[in-house]
């Protein structure tokens, strides 16, 4: 038995409880490959021009698991993960619009969870279960209870600070690490953004190696509890109606009061109607709060060169405001502090 699962949207969230649910049915998984610009543009060519840049790079990965020759192609439709809180209409309509568009004789395995309604987790998952002629409740239960370990492994390592990349690999592995020391940065900045957006190396340009040349610790919406994402919403006076809106307006909530960070960054897809309402909320109050924001916009003709420019002159510019503000307060007559360079302004945030 072999599913196919898609390297985009929801895999960036959920991979790892999908990876212990069919493992303990004997289900085993094959990927798509990485993004390329070959699955941009394939996706892209069958879709019209204003779907968002997430759903053209979902369709490419559809259609690399085709050619790799699976005939069961996972693509759920998540509703609502949280009662009256609900997922974009794209996201929504993921099942029909796949349908819609590949011709190819395959099974989509089309479950939806919507706990808005009176089904439960445990029917969807029952659901998908069906379509590999599993019906043994108890076994269906025991895989889930695998998917949350290895989720919650995930999950654990994340909000410890383990990049995306290594918390995969581990939990994978059914394994959990925790770093015991952490490295000091001269500068923060808070990435709000959804997984699929800046786990995928096309879609964010390698976004977290480029921050790590400049010196920059990134934080991001993982790093944070639940709570921390529900009382940042409640301080920007919003009310939550988007099921993807904690990683973004909860995050940013959270980031623009906590000291550490000295700017945020965001990242968009470009005609994501979600994401513009919440960015201008996001943006009103980086004035309140008096804090720095980047807003990057992504689609297929993002350049790299000015995405990489753009985001310089950001981080060069919260440095020179954090060395204006150090300067206002420092010891002149401290023979240290001569000049304040990243190495010592590493120092001196330490003190
Ligand atoms: S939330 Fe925005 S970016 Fe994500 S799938 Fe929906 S429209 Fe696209």
């Amino acid at each position: 038995m072999k599913i196919g699962i898609p390297r985009a949207l929801s895999y960036y969230n959920f991979y790892p409880f999908w990876l212990g649910f069919f493992s303990a049915l004997d289900i085993e998984i094959c990927l798509s490959d990485y993004t390329t610009k070959n699955t941009l543009s394939k996706g892209a060519s069958l879709v019209v021009t204003e779907t968002c840049l997430p759903v053209k790079v979902y369709v490419g990965h559809i259609l690399n698991l085709i050619d790799k020759g699976v005939d069961k192609i996972f693509v759920p439709s998540i509703q609502s993960l949280k009662n009256k809180i609900y997922n974009c209409s794209k996201l929504r309509g993921l099942p029909d619009l796949i349908k819609n568009i590949i011709k190819q004789d395959i099974t989509i395995i089309d479950a939806t969870l919507d706990l808005s309604e009176d089904k439960k987790l445990y029917d969807f998952l029952f659901e998908i279960a069906q379509y590999f002629n599993i019906k043994d409740t108890n076994k269906i239960k025991q895989a889930s209870k695998q998917g949350f370990q290895m989720y919650n492994n995930f999950y654990i390592m994340r909000r410890s600070g383990i990049d995306y990349k290594t918390a995969l690999k581990y939990s994978s592995q059914n394994r959990v690490i925790i770093p015991n020391v952490e490295k000091e940065y001269p500068i923060n900045i808070a990435l709000i953004s959804h997984g699929y957006n800046i786990y995928d190396d096309l879609t964010s340009m390698k976004i977290f190696s480029k921050m790590e040349k400049l010196d920059v610790k990134v934080y991001t919406a993982e790093n944070l509890s639940n709570e921390q994402m529900t009382e940042g919403i409640q301080a920007l006076d919003t009310q939550l109606y988007w099921a993807n809106e904690l990683e973004m307006t909860g995050a940013a909530g959270h980031f623009l009061q906590n000291n550490k960070i000295d700017g945020l960054v965001t990242i968009t897809a470009f005609g994501c109607g979600p994401d513009s309402l919440m960015v201008e909320k996001i943006n009103k109050n980086s004035k309140i709060y008096n804090k720095p924001i980047l807003n990057l916009t992504i689609d297929e003709q993002t350049g790299e060169a000015g995405f990489v420019t753009r985001i310089e002159a950001f981080v060069d510019m919260l440095f020179r405001k954090k060395r204006a503000n150090i300067l206002k307060n420092i010891d002149f007559n401290n023979d240290d502090i001569k000049f304040i360079n990243k190495q010592n302004l590493k120092k001196i945030n330490n003190k």
